[in-house]
């Protein structure tokens, strides 16, 4: 026996789609094991890929960290924006990637925006913290 993945009526084994609306049919175990792949954990790789995304924001998010004590050092003025937009880059592509290697490409696909803006709340609040902390240190801006 077969059911129809759209409305749900059921056909006999030889029947291939729906006679109302000619979506395809499945049997019970194919509708079993394509509702698993659906809810599938994310592969190896793809925990590795996001892994891996997630390391480069970390990257990124630390020389943001990094840019303005280097340049207050080197008793180089630095350039405020660059620092804060290297951080907000930084967050964001490290929670995308620790979103992709947690809850797998679909999810991220699903909640991409939510994902963008978790990071990027995140990046705000990492750099009021840096810039706080960097000011209470005596380096800064001129
Ligand atoms: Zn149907």
């Amino acid at each position: 026996m077969k059911r129809c993945t759209y409305c749900g009526k059921e056909y006999g084994d030889e029947a291939d789609a729906c006679q109302i609306d000619g979506e395809p049919l499945l049997s019970p175990e194919e509708a079993a094991a394509q509702k698993a792949q659906r809810s599938k954990r994310p592969s190896r790789q793809e925990v590795k890929t996001g892994l891996a995304v997630a390391m480069i924001g970390l990257v990124i998010g630390t020389l943001g960290a990094a840019l303005p004590v280097y340049f207050a050092k080197g008793h180089v003025s630095g350039n405020v924006y660059v620092s804060l937009s290297t951080l907000l880059t930084g967050s964001t592509v490290f929670v995308s990637g620790l979103a992709l290697a947690w809850l797998g490409p679909e999810v991220v696909r699903d909640r991409g925006r939510t994902i963008f803006w978790i990071g990027f709340f995140a990046g705000i609040a990492l750099c009021i913290l840096v810039f706080l902390k960097i000011f209470d240190l005596g380096y800064g801006y001129k």
